[in-house]
């Protein structure tokens, strides 16, 4: 990584000298000079791989042309990080709209392509990487989709075709409730809680291999470990984490292990160049003094939310998420914001354990009631990451992998996977395929 650093210092100085038609003579004192952040950030194809913006969209009639009013992302902060693409999180709140998952998803698909009918000149619907790269070109933020949670599907592979239909080009397997078919981090000590046996079901690996058949990203952010597991041992194409840190670093269930890392930096085929981690700014995924401080404010958040909850009763007002959120946030705000290093701490963990190839960037902006390190509020502070990894002496060319390149390789072998897939004559992995004409 060091010696990458000064051969691109070494590459920079090298016109000077070699290529003009009338070499300088360096002066004695002259030092190669360094390449700044803006520079790297602005040859880079920046992709950013989670962020809740549609929930705004839909809840808050938010517009990508307005003010940020509280939230991460709008079109300002994207063109002055040079955000190049954005994966918005297509997810369903599992409580509030139970019975209605496809409708919710339907609905959050539609307010992305909305956003983009409505600013034709700077936004550009994109489902592939050679759209991503295009959109590039053309100085075009490009705006894709990734659906977080398999309810989504409600248990129906035709559904989860139509998504990938529609451009849903990742899933995250479960958020934070398991399924009938793939449990989740986020509950899966909750003995009250049905679990599968192994991670997935046999309806699970057909959800798993059928994404893979259609090019959609196979995402294990949130999901339990034995379901990462069971997913990593089963997928024909790499994998990625839309949104999780280092569990070495922060000891939370959404974040990976060491093991865990090098695994997907080992998943795919044979062939396989591996998936990527990409990290979660989540102050609480960042820091584990925000998280332990977090914890131990607990029983006091519960009973504020139970108060207001009563209150509301009381005067015969609906208690909204929105209301719930609000409390939330009105006592993490009291949280000191852990350093930017903190965060930059991940990545380099991932890039040293897994491998520089295998880590990206995974906000969660407009996911995270505003709670992220110190100095990173939006898209146009993106640019601090890039400065960071530079001065840690990691070279132009690791950050441009760190910051897209590396989400591209993967997003590409999964299309190349896809193909191959549809070429050959589907192998069973179950009894029971998709495709199959029912038994008699
Ligand atoms: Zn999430």
């Amino acid at each position: 990584m060091r010696t990458n650093f000064y051969a691109s210092l070494l590459l920079l100085t090298v016109p000077a000298f070699v290529c003009g038609q009338n070499p300088v003579k360096p002066t004695p004192n002259m030092t190669p000079r360094k390449i700044t952040a803006a520079e790297v950030q602005k040859s880079a194809i920046v992709i950013d791989t989670h962020a809740d913006t549609p929930q705004r969209f839909v809840d808050e009639h938010f517009d990508l042309g307005d003010p940020l009013n509280g939230g991460n992302l709008n079109l300002d902060s994207i063109h002055k990080g040079n955000l190049g693409a954005e994966f918005f999180s297509i997810w369903v709140e599992p409580g509030l709209y139970k019975g209605q998952y496809a409708r919710r998803t339907l609905e959050l698909i539609d307010s992305v392509k909305q956003q983009v009918a409505k600013h034709p000149g700077q936004i550009m619907f994109v489902t592939t990487p050679e759209g991503i790269e295009y959109a590039h070109r053309t100085h075009k933020f490009a705006a894709l989709m990734g659906i977080e949670g398999g309810h989504s599907i409600e248990n129906s592979i035709p559904l989860l075709r139509q998504y990938y239909a529609l451009g849903v080009r990742y899933m995250t397997l479960t958020w934070s409730n398991s399924l009938d078919w793939a449990d989740s981090s986020g509950d899966i000590d909750d003995k009250s809680i049905a679990h599968t046996k192994e991670g997935l079901t046999e309806f699970g690996k057909d959800v798993v291999y059928e994404m893979n058949r259609l090019g959609m990203m196979v995402d294990i952010s949130h999901v339990a470990d034995r379901t990462f597991y069971r997913t990593l041992v089963i997928t024909r194409a790499p994998v990625i984490a839309s949104h999780s840190g280092a569990r070495a670093l922060c000891d939370a269930p959404r974040n990976m292990t060491d093991d865990m890392l090098r695994a997907v930096a080992n998943s795919g085929g044979p062939n396989s160049k591996g998936g990527v981690v990409d990290v979660n700014f989540y102050s609480g995924f960042v820091s584990q003094a925000y998280r332990d401080a977090e914890k131990a404010q607990k029983p006091e958040v519960d009973k504020a939310v139970a108060d207001a909850k009563a209150k509301a009763k009381a005067d015969g007002r609906e208690f909204k998420y929105a209301d719930e959120e609000k409390i939330q946030r009105s006592y993490s705000d009291r949280i000191p914001r852990p350093p930017l290093s903190m965060l930059i701490d991940h990545i380099d963990h991932i890039a040293k354990v897994a491998g520089v190839d295998h880590v990206g960037l995974g906000s969660d902006f407009d996911g995270v009631s505003g709670q992220l390190p110190e100095g990173l509020d939006s898209p146009a502070d993106l640019p601090k990451i890039t400065q960071a990894l530079l001065d840690r002496g990691y070279s132009a060319d690791d950050c441009r992998k760190i910051l897209g390149g590396n989400l591209l390789r993967v997003f590409r072998e999964v299309e190349a996977v896809s193909k191959e897939l549809q070429a050959e004559n589907r192998p069973k992995i179950t009894d029971k395929q998709p495709f199959d004409k029912p038994q008699k």
